[in-house]
């Protein structure tokens, strides 16, 4: 009980002191340990370098990265925490609106995640620095952000990715890659409204998502649904082909996961007619329908299925209500994102009975570094060490590395629990480690190995 106490209270604290604070024996070993593990990061959304969502208009018109886009692209600001940046303010304005916002959320795993990144990568202690050490701060953000090699260095070196998994959601049709260190996944969300050209009329937040001008820029028409069904065949094969290792979908932010088994008959019925001309079950049964379908098609080109499950809608995103259709589909390899977030227990029972289940933690500590704790302490004890996996789930360097350092953090304490207690060596310790942040990654998306560079050059640098 009394090592508990001191836990609870070192968590309080970001950065160096965390470590040193922590009584237990092998944490500060196991965590160097975990630390040296060249990571493989299984999910972020890392944009173009010039369309990083952080840009701002600083003070002098030129187009800058800065202690707010750093904060306002952290989930922090899903609590609304975090007030916009004005186009050309002066920063001792926004931070002196900022700063009160920041009082009521000292606790949440959402603002601590952060902590890590200045800490570490700043040497700022961001609760305990004065307002001329916050804007010293920020100068060394946006000076950092005039050129690309930061986001290499802060990724591939400080935080020890060598291979990170991209989610483009914004433009899910662009095969291209970006950055030396990514492979990409193909975002099937827009493949479930494609029942009419229509739904993709407007573009939301500059999305460019249309399956329909992909398949026109390829020629391939689509008229009947056989077509259409025939387009999203193609579309996994060249995918494949260029380089992408895996599929992913977010239904669970508009829909419940309870993905029926909807004939073909009735996708064909909504195929072709416009939202407003079909009833909310029709276009549930076409979405099923292509669920399954997707589900088949994954396996038959052995690209693993991310599905975002959980904490979306709270209504309906039960990793519980995938297990038909997993267990369905023994040949898919289906990665449940998020430890399905609040269901984690849930999520360990669905991969102990379903051999073909991986579950990945990623987001989990950003969200709540306890619940984090608590999930990887159950799948431990319920499943192989083989079936647990990682992400960072972040858009900029900072937050990457923040949420990067937090996950080494909980597994180390997770380890280091069973090693203090006699429950686990620390070889397996260490063992373990180094499948989940590293080893299992590699099995679980064959595609990745093509793109693993540690052993040909020492450094990742922009073309
Ligand atoms: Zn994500």
């Amino acid at each position: 009980m009394k090592a508990f106490v001191f836990f609870m209270s070192a968590c309080l604290f970001a950065g160096a002191a965390f470590a040193a604070d922590t009584p237990s024996k092998s944490y500060d070993a196991i965590k160097a340990f975990l630390g040296k593990v060249p990571a493989i990061d299984t999910h972020d959304h890392l944009w173009r370098w010039d369309e990083l969502p952080g840009w701002r208009e600083a003070e002098d018109g030129t187009k800058v990265m800065n202690l707010a886009s750093i904060w306002q692209n952290s989930y922090l600001s899903w609590f609304n925490a975090v007030p916009g940046w004005r186009p050309r303010e002066k920063f001792a304005d926004w931070w002196q609106r900022a700063k009160p916002g920041f009082a009521d959320v000292r606790a949440m795993s959402v603002y601590r995640h952060t902590l890590p990144a200045l800490q570490d990568l700043y040497g700022v202690d961001f609760e305990a620095a004065d307002d001329a050490q916050i804007a010293a701060l920020n100068d060394r953000i946006t000076a950092n952000y005039r050129d690309q090699r930061w986001l290499y260095e802060v990724i591939t070196e400080r935080a020890n990715i060598e291979v990170m998994l991209n989610d483009p959601y914004w433009e899910p049709f662009d095969f291209g890659c970006h950055y030396g260190f990514v492979a990409n996944v193909l975002r099937l969300n827009p493949l479930f409204r494609g029942f009419h050209p229509s739904e993709f009329a407007v573009t939301k937040g500059g999305r460019k998502e249309s399956p329909y001008d992909f398949a026109k820029a390829k020629g391939i028409r689509v008229e009947s649904f056989d077509d259409y069904l025939a387009f999203v065949e193609r579309v996994f094969v060249l995918a494949k082909e260029a380089g992408m290792v895996g599929l992913k979908h977010t239904l669970a932010y508009q829909r419940t996961l309870d993905f029926a088994k909807a004939t073909k008959e009735q996708a064909v019925e909504a195929f072709g007619k416009e939202r407003k001309d079909l009833k909310p079950e029709q276009v549930k049964a076409f979405e099923d329908f292509m669920m399954w379908h997707l589900c088949e098609l994954s396996a038959k080109h052995a690209l693993p299925f991310q599905i975002h499950t959980g904490h979306a809608r709270i209504q309906g995103s039960n990793p519980m209500l995938l297990v038909d259709l997993i267990a369905a589909n023994p040949q898919t390899t289906f990665v449940l994102f998020h430890g399905g977030f609040p269901w984690v227990g849930e999520s360990g029972a669905i991969a102990a009975r379903m051999p073909n289940v991986y579950l990945d933690s990623v987001w989990l500590p950003t969200l709540s570094q306890t619940m984090a704790k608590r999930a990887f302490h159950e799948w431990l004890d319920v499943l192989p060490s083989t079936r647990i996996l990682w992400g960072a789930d972040c858009n900029h360097a900072e937050g990457i590395y923040g949420a990067t350092e937090f996950t080494r953090r909980v597994l180390a304490e997770v380890l280091a629990e069973r090693v203090d207690r006699g429950d686990l060596r620390m070889e397996d310790a260490e063992h373990i480690g180094r499948q989940i942040l590293r080893e299992n990654a590699l099995r679980v998306f064959p595609g990745l190995k093509a793109k693993l560079w540690r052993d040909k050059q020492a450094k990742m640098t922009p073309p």
